[in-house]
């Protein structure tokens, strides 16, 4: 077989004030034969699709590699430069038997509200008769462009996205049976007309996941995804969608449609209670050992948002008593006057609160500089994730990371890399949605998740959408729970 594979990946929150440009595509731009072997979310299928050749003999061809941490909108000119450079990738490459592609699904340009879609049906153009496979994100907006020009598409199952490299190997698989004419289910999609989304490392969603993994392969079903959508876009396709590939239409979309009403009934019991902002700080304290990993939730770097909110450093200042660490907090002008100073430094700073309203007051205060670097980098699963030059700091008894470059707080040693111990502190706040939870769990004595009000907008009822399909819950009463009679 003759392979071709590339990937353009980003999430974009069309809400946050931070625009996305080739540069914030630079650091994780991989021309052809460059990608690291090593797989991120992005670039797996590319990994696995080299392995598959290597042991197989396929031809493999490989496209560009791009990705960019959450943000806002793709700029027009951005996203035509990356796409039009894998469809002239591929215009080359033919003919091929299999597309893969690595994605994100929840990707908006200007111009494009739809990006995946576009990207894909243009291939779809260009190769009329290969194999469309795309590895996607569930953290998508799902459209039927998306679904009608690819054969497969592969959302991660695990929220934290523990499992995107065996997606890839579970697409690849998908796609070469199909070339080889070994296999031609049908797409199944059932719009849930929901904006949730769930959790997969406590109930119901963990179940929920394994059932999933264990009926694929099974009865003509070859493939399930639940999609959870992405709550932070003006789009139409915002939402949760079951979809779901299987050798007998009929019998795949029961099997859709049950596995999203299952999704419906939950209600709001798949998601973890969120304590506000001095809540959070005192029923910490009031919690045995340490530390306590206090998540915020919404300040969360992957959701598109900036990463630099001060609520949670304003409430910890109140309880100078309190060994406590905060991490990463995104401000590149302060890092950048503690590098400048060095460690042992004590000098007054101004940092944090600075991208938008939501983002609360920048903090004033005396620092020590404890530790700089010019590249942080921490683990995430078989990736590593660069948060760029980086200072620790104290005030008091209270720690804070500083990073040049946005991202989540993975993994502790965002933290440790710096110097600071996370087992003499009592709380730990962390700047991560969920992706945190698996490499703090065996830390933590608790983890809470805090909301603190924003910027990331916590409430989807309350988002002032204007592209979406009507109706959707929570914004209608959910049309399969409360159909109309007239
Ligand atoms: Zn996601």
């Amino acid at each position: 077989m003759r392979i071709f594979v590339a990937s353009l990946a980003t999430e974009t929150n069309t809400f946050a004030p931070i625009p996305t440009d080739l540069r914030s595509f630079a650091p994780t731009y991989y021309k052809p034969g460059t990608a690291p072997a090593a797989a991120t979310m992005n670039t797996a299928v590319m990994v696995v699709a080299r392995r598959l050749a290597a042991e197989q003999g396929h031809t493999l061809v490989e496209g560009s590699c791009a990705w960019a941490d959450p943000a806002g909108i793709v700029g027009r000119a951005t996203y035509e430069t990356l796409r039009d450079e894998i469809l002239d990738q591929l215009r080359a490459a033919m003919p091929v038997d299999v597309i893969l592609f690595g994605l994100h699904g929840a990707m908006v340009a200007h111009g494009y509200d739809d990006c995946e879609g576009d990207l894909m049906a243009r291939a779809r153009r260009i190769a009329p008769n290969a194999v469309i496979g795309g590895e996607i994100d569930p953290h998508t907006h799902l459209s039927d462009t998306m679904v009608q020009s690819a054969d497969f598409i592969v959302a991660f199952k695990e929220f934290p996205h523990t499992d995107f490299l065996a997606r890839a190997e579970d697409l690849a698989a998908l796609c070469l049976a199909k070339a080889s004419g070994e296999i031609n289910p049908v797409p199944c999609v059932w719009d849930m007309r929901h904006i949730g989304g769930f959790m997969t490392g406590r109930e119901p969603g963990r179940s929920f996941v394994d059932r999933m993994l264990a009926m694929e392969g099974r009865d003509g079903i070859r493939s399930i995804s639940a999609i959870h959508g992405f709550t932070a876009a003006d789009v139409y396709d915002v939402g949760s969608k079951m979809l779901v590939y299987a050798d007998d239409r009929a019998k795949g979309e029961a099997l859709a449609e049950k596995l999203g009403r299952e999704q419906l009934a939950w209600g709001q019991g798949a998601n973890p209670v969120h304590l506000k902002t001095a809540e959070a700080v005192t029923d910490a304290l009031a919690t045995e050992g340490g530390p306590v990993v206090l998540a915020d939730r919404w300040d969360n770097p992957g959701g598109g948002v900036a990463g630099d909110s001060t609520f949670l450093i304003e409430e910890l200042l109140k309880y100078p008593d309190v060994p406590a660490a905060v991490g990463a907090l995104w401000d590149a002008q302060a890092v950048a006057f503690c590098i400048a100073a060095g460690p042992g430094a004590v000098m007054p700073l101004r940092f944090g609160g600075k991208a938008a309203a939501t983002s609360g007051n920048p903090i004033d205060a005396v620092v020590t500089v404890r530790a700089v670097t010019d590249d942080l980098r921490i683990p995430f699963e078989q990736s590593e994730v660069s948060l760029g030059a980086a200072a620790a700091i104290s005030i008091g008894n209270l720690d804070v990371v500083l990073a040049s470059g946005r991202a989540q707080t993975f993994s502790p040693p965002v933290f440790t890399n710096l110097g600071i111990d996370l087992s003499k502190k009592k709380i730990v706040v962390v700047k991560s949605s969920n992706h945190f939870f698996a490499a703090f769990a065996p830390i933590a004595a608790k983890i809470t998740y805090v909301d603190c009000g924003g910027p990331y907008p916590p409430d989807a009822a309350k988002i002032p959408y204007t592209k979406i399909r009507r109706p959707i819950s929570p914004l209608d009463a959910n049309p399969w729970l409360f159909p109309r009679n007239d």
